[in-house]
């Protein structure tokens, strides 16, 4: 059953017209994905609204980074109240920038509510000086302090542009710091509205700037003005970026792409890890920097496997509508699905199997793709090695758990990873032998990133630096360690 979205159904929600602020810069049009309908234009900025945004920034930091944490986390606290009672709203703007199914715009919502939670709780405790040994024992007191680095400016993605631009802003913000976010352009609305959430839960005017328009004009001129850069997105990008911050000699952390993969070993519950597997390929129509987009199964359940994977398959319901229902929604644009088509004509054409999927969805809507099964996928093959970002997944056997391990950690990337076994201590093993930065055992919801408590980023071309955690907030700080003598 698909459901098709309609004006009159966007009109009924007060949908129609999220115009940012009238002004004289040049405006760029947003398309609703569901439908490609104009649906609101933001303002193009430029370098000098940059510099003014950061300056604006860095006087209202002053003052707050001298406000304790407790009073900081107090915003916070009220933020995540606003954020849970305007969910609907919230809801309805990230569906209309991204064409995502409403359940995942839930999840994003509640992700940006927890880590508002967590980070208010524990803020105080991660910030406080610590005692160290000084390097005569007894005669000096050595304390670490923790200060702001001052103003943050995050480049956030638009594949979950709530969670991505509020959950790396919540910290930087509890630790001191102001924040000036660059959102892809396709989401800035929602950027925008987490900013007025912000300000009216108390938040000092200033403290948190939202610059809209191109990454390419905007990124190098606020790498430039800031002092700390936090961006997620391509590793392409990403190493722009990170050229960037070394040229201006930027404190950066980068979370970037990922070619997930899972390990299936003869023993798992097929039962818990087909419906898993099944969340961690197609969860926000695979567009998730920790979707599973490669299944390695042992070959004495391999036939089993793909047939209960691709059953499963054809039934994840695909829909465009601002209601509960669909597991799954549109590709974001044209030049998202034309890159999921790519990949698969590319390796049908070099021999690879199509089991189910494998089709754009025009009648659902513009950017619809079908959750898209492969085998005898092949290293010569674009889908092999790169990045899809779409509801495609690869299946292959292996034989040992050695080949597994091999074949799991053959990619440049290193940022999810996922292991099947009934045996919780082999699993252990496995895990720590793919060079992931989150891998999980036995994830019935898969794909998570495991824990907003335990650092989540990656490794080897997926990245630089960890977020959530202590690790989360403490890199948005300079460590700054006094000796005292003692008398
Ligand atoms: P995608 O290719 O999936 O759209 P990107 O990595 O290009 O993802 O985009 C992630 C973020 O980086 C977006 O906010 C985008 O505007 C921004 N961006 C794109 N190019 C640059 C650049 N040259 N410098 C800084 N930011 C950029």
């Amino acid at each position: 059953a698909v459901e098709a979205v309609t004006k009159e159904h966007r009109t009924v929600r007060g949908l129609t017209g999220l115009v940012t602020q009238a002004d004289e810069r040049e405006q760029m049009t947003i398309e609703e994905p569901y439908t490609g309908d104009p649906i609101g234009a933001i303002p193009l900025c430029d370098a000098a609204d940059v510099d003014l945004a950061v300056e604006r920034a860095r006087e209202a930091q002053q003052a707050w980074a001298e406000r304790a944490p407790a009073e900081r986390a107090e915003v916070l606290t009220r933020f995540r109240k606003l954020v849970l009672d305007r969910r609907e709203k919230l809801m309805d703007i990230v569906q209309l920038e991204t064409g995502k199914a409403r359940r995942t715009a839930f999840e994003e919502i509640q992700v940006v509510a927890m880590t508002a939670g967590y980070y208010s709780h524990r803020a105080e405790q991660f910030l406080a000086s610590e005692k160290r040994k000084g390097a005569i024992p007894g005669a000096t007191e050595t304390r670490v302090h923790h200060h702001p680095v001052g103003v943050a400016g995050l480049i956030t993605p638009w594949n979950f542009p709530f969670e991505l631009a509020l959950s790396d802003a919540l910290p930087a913000l509890l630790a001191g710091n102001a924040v000036v976010i660059n959102p892809a352009e396709q989401t800035s609305h929602v950027a925008l509205y987490g900013k007025r959430l912000l300000e009216e839960a108390g938040l000092p005017a200033d403290l948190f700037q939202v610059v809209t328009g191109h990454g390419p004009t905007i990124g190098e001129p606020l790498i430039k003005a800031v002092d700390y850069v936090g961006f997620t997105g391509s590793t392409a990008t990403g190493r722009i970026v990170a050229e960037q911050a070394g040229k201006h000699l930027k404190k950066a952390s980068l979370e970037l792409g990922g070619k997930n993969p899972a390990i299936v070993f003869e023993d798992a519950d097929f039962d818990r890890a087909i419906p898993g597997l099944i969340n961690g390929a197609y969860s926000n129509t695979g567009q998730l920097c920790i979707s599973i987009e490669r299944i390695y199964v042992h070959e004495s359940r391999y036939e089993e496997f793909v047939d209960r994977f691709v059953a499963a398959t054809e039934d994840v319901e695909l829909g465009a509508t601002y209601d509960f229902g669909p597991d799954v929604g549109s590709l974001v644009s044209k030049e998202q699905l034309e890159k999921v088509v790519a990949h698969v004509a590319d390796a049908k054409s070099r021999g690879a199997t199509v089991h189910t999927g494998g089709e754009a969805r025009p009648d659902v809507g513009p950017y619809f793709y079908e959750p898209t099964v492969l085998t005898d996928v092949e290293l010569d093959m674009d889908l092999c090695c790169e990045e899809t970002f779409g509801p495609v997944v690869a299946i292959y056997p292996f034989s040992d758990t050695e080949e597994a391990i091999a074949k799991a950690n053959d990619t440049d990337y290193g940022l999810n990873g996922s292991v099947w076994t009934e045996d919780a201590e082999f699993g252990r093993e496995v895990a720590q032998q793919i060079r992931a930065g989150t891998v999980n055992v036995n994830d019935a919801y898969g794909p998570t990133y495991a824990s907003i408590d335990a650092p989540m980023g990656g490794m080897k071309d997926s990245g630089i630096g960890r977020r959530h955690g202590r690790e989360g907030i403490l890199k948005y700080t300079e460590a700054q360690t006094v000796a005292v003598q003692k008398g």
